[in-house]
């Protein structure tokens, strides 16, 4: 099993699931008041995800669950999915697998490369809008972010309402939806709730350390992937998992032979597009080599540069 530190003491986990729980219950109520719908269980495959579908399960609240299938999954993940979805539609929730879509078509990482003529990277996670982020449009959506992952999510809130750019994001803590109504609709009036993706992250809280405790002191069935080495659990080659990913394509050697194919692809498209100027890599696997940060790869270019990329 991955890491387990000692656990934190009884009353500690009790605060953290009860707190939890709450944030779900009052998401699930503002979720049917101002949506006329359930709140949502996002579910990825990973370990967080398995703690919020449990606590939901506990809440008693009316829910459904929702995967956006990715096309880089890992096998292990991908089944994992598909049997706790089993295991939740015979209770008799609604557990859907969204495939995705561009430009009304159906697509894949691998499909999308070419598409976009740039490999996925820090900066252009175009991947992330297209396979991960378009299902549950104007729905209240539960998360598993938690502040511990990264420095990234400190600023993000238990509850924030989804605005089209950064700046029409809001977050609130629990103090503030606890407060009385007219602050609730100072922080997030109704209209803007109604116009844009309203999200709770009922784990914010929680370190790695408790996510483990809860998963083994729980019995709860998780990925297996993670008894396999695996720290996180996601999209295999993801630009944001630095160095885990040679191990991710040591184990998967099929995801890196599809990877270099889409770059050939891509590098197919961008030599007809920029006849006058075309791309300094040779092949598909000096993209893939320069993808993953080789330095001494023959031809290397950059994206903003070599001009293939505007910063605006
Ligand atoms: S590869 Fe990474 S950036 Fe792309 S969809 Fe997956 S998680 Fe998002």
């Amino acid at each position: 099993m991955a890491t387990v530190t000692g656990y934190p003491g009884s009353f500690q986990k009790m605060d953290l699931e009860h707190k939890a729980i709450e944030r779900i219950k009052m998401a699930s109520d503002m979720s049917l008041h101002h949506y006329g719908l359930p709140l949502v269980c996002t579910y990825s495959g990973g370990k967080d995800s398995d703690v919020i579908l449990e606590l939901f399960k506990r809440s008693g609240v009316q829910f459904e669950v929702h995967n956006s299938h990715t096309t880089v999954d890992a096998p292990q993940t991908v089944y994992h999915i598909r049997k706790k979805f089993r295991e939740i539609e015979l209770c008799g929730t609604k557990a859907e697998i969204q495939m995705p879509t561009y430009k009304g078509v159906p697509c894949s990482m691998w499909t999308l490369i070419p598409q976009k003529g740039m490999p996925p990277s820090r900066l252009m996670r175009y991947c992330c809008v297209v396979l991960k982020e378009t299902g549950c449009a104007n729905r209240f959506i539960a998360t598993g972010v938690r502040w511990d992952e990264s420095n990234a999510r400190a600023e993000r809130g238990a509850y924030e309402v989804i605005g089209k750019t950064k700046a029409d994001m809001i977050t609130a803590t629990d103090e503030i939806m606890l407060m009385n109504d007219n602050s609730i609709k100072r922080t997030m009036t109704e209209n803007c709730m109604r116009k844009n993706k309203m999200v709770v992250n009922p784990i914010i809280d929680w370190r790695h350390r408790d996510i483990w405790d809860f998963i083994q002191s729980e019995h709860i069935d998780y990925n297996p992937l993670y008894d396999c080495g695996y720290k996180r659990v996601g999209c295999i080659g993801c630009p944001m998992a630095a160095k885990s990913r040679w191990k991710e394509f040591s184990d998967f050697p099929t995801y890196q032979r599809a990877y270099i194919r889409a770059f050939d692809k891509m590098l197919e498209g961008l030599k007809a597009r920029w006849k006058d100027k075309p791309p300094k890599w040779k092949s598909g696997y000096d993209v893939f080599l320069w993808w993953m940060g080789d330095k001494n790869v023959e031809g290397q270019m950059d994206l903003f540069e070599d001009g293939f990329v505007s910063e605006n």
